[in-house]
């Protein structure tokens, strides 16, 4: 194993890549408007903004209700409001798993890690169906619904955390008759959906389902990625009815989402700030995409699960001889940081035999940075033993 240690990567005292956390880059997030209509905002509201939200307003600020309802095309009252998508999928979890019979759930392999540790907090036992370059292997997928149906399938459909991936608009179709069919909710998990830099969005998930008699589908949503995370604004669009009952758990929990965050996410909206936003992300984090998927393919070959069309990620199935655990230290000792690949299954998955995973997060780096990252994983993975 002489390799691990790497001592002849010549780079390994030049500048640290960091290919570590999926966070916006500070030029994502537009702090100086945020900052301009907060404060014109406080000096109109402060009272209100100040109190705590007025009975009834536990599903969220009507205002931002309605701009979320205006934004996605479908009723307001269908918007239950939560503090970052985190909480929904925290919420959904205990809704969806208090009644179940059996505790299973089922997702990606790879999948967002933080969304398994939530779902397992709640007693899932979580299972992983393998993601393909557009979406989950519908095939393992049937096979394993023939012997157990899950309370719900999360998926990432729109440019995955971590693998890049987009679940293609026959996929989608699928999973929904398969959701009519078997009974199970899909949960759909969409913050990145507005962060496409080439090709046409497919169909929601949940706007497939509309008027599929018995297909269940809760979509969630973030402004993390389109204006701020700080905000702390995420979203469910469910059936009529749902948020109200989600809105009691609200209620005898933590009462509502901060009214003030709320009311400064409204007026993003309003103003056109969102809008706005999201064509400059766009344009910033183009020629990031464009330069990492020319350089994954130059560095590391057809290791790419996919071509991404949009997100955060570009991720590789990178053909090692060696452990995860050595090809980590070596990465270390080449002064590149990685998150662990084989976190992102569920327990009971992996990445094929001979590869490690590696999200490829491009959306904070310059193309320098993002190409002497992966060239110096190319050398990494060659003498790593
Ligand atoms: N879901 C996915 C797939 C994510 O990648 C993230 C953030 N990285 C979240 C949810 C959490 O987002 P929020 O800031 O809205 O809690």
């Amino acid at each position: 194993m002489q390799g691990a240690s790497v001592t002849a990567v010549s780079d390994a005292t030049s500048a640290k890549v960091h290919f570590s956390r999926g966070i916006p880059p500070l030029e994502a997030i537009p702090s100086a408007e945020i900052a301009e209509l907060t404060g014109s905002l406080l000096s109109a509201e402060a009272s209100r903004l100040f109190q705590y939200a007025p009975i009834g307003l536990h599903a969220g600020d009507a205002e931002l209700r309605e701009q979320l309802g205006a934004f996605h095309a479908v009723d307001p009252d269908r918007i239950f409001v939560t503090n970052g998508s985190l909480q929904a999928l925290d919420l959904l979890a205990g809704h969806l798993l208090k009644d179940a019979p059996r505790k299973k759930v089922l997702a990606e392999a790879p999948t967002y890690d933080r969304a398994v540790q939530i779902f397992e907090r709640h007693g899932a036992q979580v299972s992983g169906i393998p993601l393909r370059h557009d979406g989950l292997d519908l095939d393992v997928l049937r096979e394993r619904l023939r012997t157990e149906v899950p309370a719900f399938v999360y998926v990432i459909p729109d440019f995955q955390n971590p693998a890049g991936v987009t679940t293609s608009e026959e996929k989608r179709r699928e999973l929904v008759a398969l959701s009519a069919e078997f009974g199970f909710t899909i949960l759909e998990d969409i913050p990145y959906r507005e962060l496409r830099f080439a090709g046409t969005a497919p169909t929601l998930i949940g706007d497939l389902a509309d008027g599929v008699e018995g297909a269940k589908v809760l979509t969630i949503g973030s402004l993390s990625k389109v204006v701020s995370p700080g905000l702390r604004v995420g979203y469910v669009i469910a059936p009529l009815g749902t948020p109200k009952d989600l809105a009691a758990l609200a209620e005898s929990t933590y009462l509502s989402p901060a009214p003030l965050l709320q009311a400064v996410a409204a007026r993003a909206f309003a103003s056109g700030l969102v809008r706005r936003n999201i064509d400059e992300v766009r344009t910033l984090l183009r020629p990031r995409h464009d330069t990492a998927v020319e350089a994954v393919r130059k560095a590391l070959g057809d290791a790419a699960l996919c071509v991404p069309e949009g997100g955060y990620y570009i991720s590789v199935h990178l053909p090692v001889r060696t452990t995860e655990e050595k090809f980590l230290a070596a990465a270390g000792a080449a002064n590149i940081a990685l998150t662990r690949g084989s976190a992102f299954y569920p327990a009971d998955a992996a990445p094929p035999s001979g590869t490690v995973f590696l999200r490829l997060p491009f959306q904070a780096l310059s193309a320098e940075e993002f190409t002497e990252g992966v060239t110096r994983l190319a050398e990494v993975a060659q003498r790593a033993e």
